[in-house]
């Protein structure tokens, strides 16, 4: 697969193009930057680039390429920290093997992925390795945050930064999987914060969509009835799915950040949710700006709450009585005293 169909990444993708071409490629890398947004994927084209037979490197159609891109070649090996960590074993396997020249291919790669989860002892076998690597031995580790690796470590590799995708690579990247539905592909590039990685999970996660649908059930039951017995039942299901609330409560902020702006601007073509936009017109009716700047407040505070460990239920029931506030002030005409 050649540098170009990674989509994004410009700065990773001319440097290490710029190496390869002078020939200057070093034998320890760290890609780092946020889940999902390329990081790992671009390792294997980089291990093609450095594999491959053909001029244009990586062609992405040369034996050796097709082999690194269905993960079969001798060659490049991957170590996963994602599950567990990374433990010695795995490096002391890892360095054993780096001591046999490639079977195949010019360059041996040895992919770490999520390593900010070795365990000390391998962080320091590792260093080992990369005081005196072969010339054919390349390893490339993978994290989402560099800084929490062995400052050693980090100073024997070349570090290279990922960030996440433009709005615009973003749907790019989603127009591939939704050709014809824009309003998916708006919906999963907001919500996935510039991470294709973390947009194909969310699509492909039926209990996110379940999520979603309770979310934008909640917003009617507010709006039709304000009804105390179901939007209590609501809390019942956060309490259910105690482990995602920080998505739920994301759900709910793009909800009214998009009734904010269907109030404010009256246009339809920015919001997030655009799927939904015919009863998000009729949710943002009977909310006031003020109302709606004050459930925003209302849910950030829920996230600051819940993030200094303060009790989950009463956090999240506090939270649904603070919001049937507002839309009770909304048709009484006074400020809830919560
Ligand atoms: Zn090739």
């Amino acid at each position: 697969m050649p540098f170009d169909k990674i989509i994004g990444q410009e700065g990773a993708k001319k440097i290490l193009k710029n190496s390869l071409d002078k020939g200057r490629t070093v034998n320890a890398y760290i890609f780092s930057g946020p889940d999902g947004v390329g990081k790992y994927l671009t390792a294997k084209v980089f291990a093609e680039a450095l594999n491959c037979t053909e001029k244009d490197k990586p062609c992405g159609v040369c034996i050796s390429c097709k082999k690194i891109e269905r993960d079969v070649h001798p060659d490049i090996k991957v170590v996963d920290g994602e599950e567990t960590s990374v433990k010695i074993d795995q490096i002391r396997e890892l360095q054993e093997d780096m001591g046999l020249r490639p079977y195949e291919g010019h360059r041996k790669v040895y992919i770490i992925k999520n390593a900010e989860n070795m365990t000390p002892e391998a962080s320091n076998c590792l260093l080992k390795t990369l005081e005196e690597p072969p010339e054919y031995g390349v390893i490339i580790l993978i994290t989402s945050n560099y800084h929490t690796l062995l400052p050693t470590i980090i100073s024997r590799s070349q570090v290279i930064s990922f960030y996440p995708l433009s709005q615009k690579d973003m749907e790019r990247f989603l127009s591939v999987k939704f050709k014809d539905n824009p309003d998916r592909i708006r919906f999963f590039s907001a919500f996935s914060r510039g991470s294709p990685g973390e947009a194909l999970k969310l699509a492909e996660d039926e209990e996110f969509i379940e999520l979603r649908d309770m979310c934008i059930d909640l917003l009617k039951i507010l709006t039709n009835k304000n009804n105390i017995k179901e939007v209590f039942m609501f809390a019942d299901g956060l309490i259910l799915r105690k482990k995602r609330i920080d998505e739920i409560l994301n759900i709910l902020v793009f909800l009214y950040r998009d009734l904010l702006l269907l109030k404010t601007y009256k246009k339809e073509t920015i919001i997030v949710n655009a799927d939904i936009k015919e009863k998000l017109i009729g949710y943002a009716e009977g909310l006031s700006i003020e109302s709606l700047y004050r459930i925003l407040e209302i849910i950030k505070g829920t996230k600051e709450s819940l993030d200094s460990n303060a009790n989950f239920n009463i956090v999240v029931e506090v939270m649904l009585a603070k919001i049937m506030g507002v839309y009770k002030d909304e048709l009484y005409g006074s400020r809830c005293p919560l």
